[in-house]
Formats: structure tokens, C-alpha cells, sequence
């Protein structure tokens, strides 16, 4: 049973309840908040030598675990209003809660999103953030409005989130020339607020990738009900380590990597004009085609092939 069967079998209830506009599935929770706006909650949980290395300073672990929750309202094109947090911590270490401590709120003042109440527990190091956020009723991006003939795009480059892990647990040497940029990359992944309201009206769907690019499409493609195509020689595989490793390595981080924290999203062909005038570092990957046998597929292309991945991204569970 994997993490999104167990959620489908013990989780996933219908709910009769006027104030929520829609429950699991979708990078956040919508709930009508009887006013123009609608609010957006998303909770995200970092555990040690799960979601971060052991060694990764305090500080360091509070700017990660804050971006990768604010990413999630990135992909629904919401604003941050303000966060919880829970926190389970071994012991009382006040050096190490001060460096946790700045890196959290450099984040949360970045993005204008305060602190506003919390947890706290003894046990193993563990931190949940629930962030809280609103977008005009109606109007967030989900995964579910893809239309056969929109384009397939993501912000920014792909694969850092897995080159960046590898880099700081050391496994690959070759990595070193870009330890610096990978490092900032892994601690403050930065979430994509701006693009993502940006997109509000344009994307028919979008996601924030975190299980890997083919992953995550798969998932927008079974909310929406179409299959995907990507072709490899179109992503924007990370400029800066992409030639200190091989070919086939940054295809596979590019393709499988999780923790990249860019969104993925779809749109009409009809908005490629506004999209290029609105100046976003964005590529366009692909295009939403027909279900394939009554199922939602990813299909990755190289040359036209069908090229094969050995991973379908990161699961906490198989
Ligand atoms: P994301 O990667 O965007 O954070 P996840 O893959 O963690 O999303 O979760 C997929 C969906 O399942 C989300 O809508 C999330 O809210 C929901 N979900 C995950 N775990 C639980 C749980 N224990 N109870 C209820 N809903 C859950
Ligand atoms: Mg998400």
C-alpha cells in the first residue's frame, strides 16, 4: 500500500460540511471564508534523516521546512497570510533554537506570513508547519482543470532538489564546484508565490513538484482525467551542476528528483501570448493529450522515443 492508497482507505471521507470547498487531493484544503476570499490550509511535516540530513544546521532546517509549506499555497496561486507550527524537539538545546528560530522567521517576514500559534512536544526531532493562505473565491489554481491540446509548463529549473541532496550527503564528489548554490537551494527552496498568483486566470491546472516531475504530472493528469507527453530535450535541466554529472544522471534528477519546489502547470494555447508577455521564467515540456486505455498516463519522450524512467518518484510508503 503506498502513501496515497493508505490516504484514499483511512483518510479520505466525503464531507458534508458547507464551509469546506474541497478536502484532500489537491496541494491545499479550500474553505469558504464568507467573504470574497477564499482561505487555503496545507500542512507539511519535516522529519530528521527523512526530509533533511542530520547534519543540516538549525537554522538551516527552519527557512527548509517553512519554504516547502508555503510552496503548496505557491501551486494553488494563494497569498500567505500566516502559519502554525508544531514542534517536537529531543531536548532544550537554546543554541540550536536560535538558529532554528532565525532561519523560520527569515522566511515567514520574507514572505509576510507571521507565526501565530503552535505545539510543542518532547521526542524525536520532528516539525510540522500548517500554512494558512486566501485567494479570491473561486479562482485557486487545482489539479484537476487540464484540457486535452494545453501546454505543459514548469517555473524556473529542474533537478536541483536532488542534486542538492546528494551534494550534501556527499555522494557525489563531482558536485563540489556547485556546493555553494546547491546548498542555498536545499535550505531555502524558495517557494513560488509571485508566479503562482501570476498564473491565477491563466493555468488551467498546476501543482508545486515535490515528489518529482513525472510523479507530480501523473498526479495533476488523474485529478484532470487526460494523459501528459514531455519531451526530455525541453526541460530546464539546472544549467549550473548539469555538466558535472552524466547525462543520464540530471535526465534522472530532472525527471524523478523530488524537493525541486517549481510549479508544474498547464494552460490553454490561447494564453501562450500572455504568458510570454508576462516575462516569468517559465518552459514550456509538453502537451495534455487523451487518456491512453481508459487510463491517465505521463509519456517522456527523448528523440521522439519513448524513454524509460526506473523511478516514479519519492514515496513514503510502497
Ligand atoms: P503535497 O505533496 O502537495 O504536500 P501530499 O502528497 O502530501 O501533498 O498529500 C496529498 C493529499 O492528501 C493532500 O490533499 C493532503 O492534504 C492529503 N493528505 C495527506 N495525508 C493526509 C492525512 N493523514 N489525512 C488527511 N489528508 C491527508
Ligand atoms: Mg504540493
Amino acid at each position: 500500500m503506498d502513501e496515497f492508497e493508505l490516504i484514499r482507505t483511512y483518510f479520505d471521507r466525503p464531507i458534508i460540511k458547507q464551509s469546506v470547498v474541497m478536502g484532500i487531493g489537491d496541494d491545499c484544503a479550500i474553505v469558504n471564508s464568507h467573504s470574497d476570499k477564499h482561505w487555503l490550509l496545507s500542512i507539511d511535516t519535516m522529519v530528521e534523516g527523512v526530509h533533511f540530513p542530520a547534519q543540516l544546521s538549525a537554522e538551516h532546517i527552519g527557512s527548509r521546512a517553512l519554504c516547502a509549506a508555503l510552496s503548496d499555497l505557491a501551486a494553488m496561486g494563494a497569498e500567505p497570510e500566516f502559519f502554525t507550527l508544531a514542534i517536537t524537539l529531543p531536548n532544550v538545546n537554546n543554541e540550536w533554537l536560535q538558529g532554528f528560530s532565525k532561519g523560520l522567521f527569515s522566511i515567514a517576514e520574507a514572505f509576510s506570513c507571521p507565526l501565530v500559534g503552535g505545539d510543542t512536544t518532547r521526542g524525536p526531532l520532528c516539525i510540522s508547519v500548517q500554512v494558512h493562505g486566501s485567494v479570491a473565491a473561486g479562482k485557486a489554481l487545482t489539479r484537476k482543470g487540464a484540457r486535452v491540446g494545453d501546454d505543459i509548463y514548469v517555473t524556473g529549473v529542474l533537478g536541483d532538489g536532488a542534486a542538492a541532496l546528494a551534494c550534501i550527503t556527499e555522494e557525489m564528489p563531482e558536485l563540489k564546484s556547485s556546493q555553494a548554490y546547491l546548498l542555498e537551494r536545499f535550505v531555502k527552496p524558495e517557494p513560488q508565490i509571485e508566479l503562482g498568483k501570476n498564473l491565477v486566470g491563466i493555468a488551467s491546472a498546476a501543482l508545486d513538484i515535490s515528489d518529482g516531475l513525472v510523479a507530480d504530472l501523473n498526479h495533476l493528469c488523474k485529478a484532470s482525467d487526460v494523459s501528459g507527453v514531455i519531451n526530455i530535450e525541453q526541460l530546464p535541466i539546472s544549467p549550473i551542476w548539469k555538466q558535472a554529472v552524466s547525462a543520464q544522471q540530471a535526465i534522472a534528477w530532472a525527471l524523478s528528483g523530488g524537493d525541486d519546489y517549481q510549479l508544474l502547470f498547464t494552460a490553454g494555447e490561447d494564453k501562450q501570448a500572455s504568458l510570454a508577455q508576462m516575462n516569468m521564467p517559465i518552459t514550456k515540456i509538453g502537451k495534455v493529450i487523451e487518456k491512453q486505455n481508459e487510463t491517465s498516463q505521463v509519456s517522456v519522450l527523448l528523440g521522439g522515443q519513448t524513454y524509460t524512467i526506473d523511478s516514479n518518484g519519492y514515496k513514503h510508503f510502497d
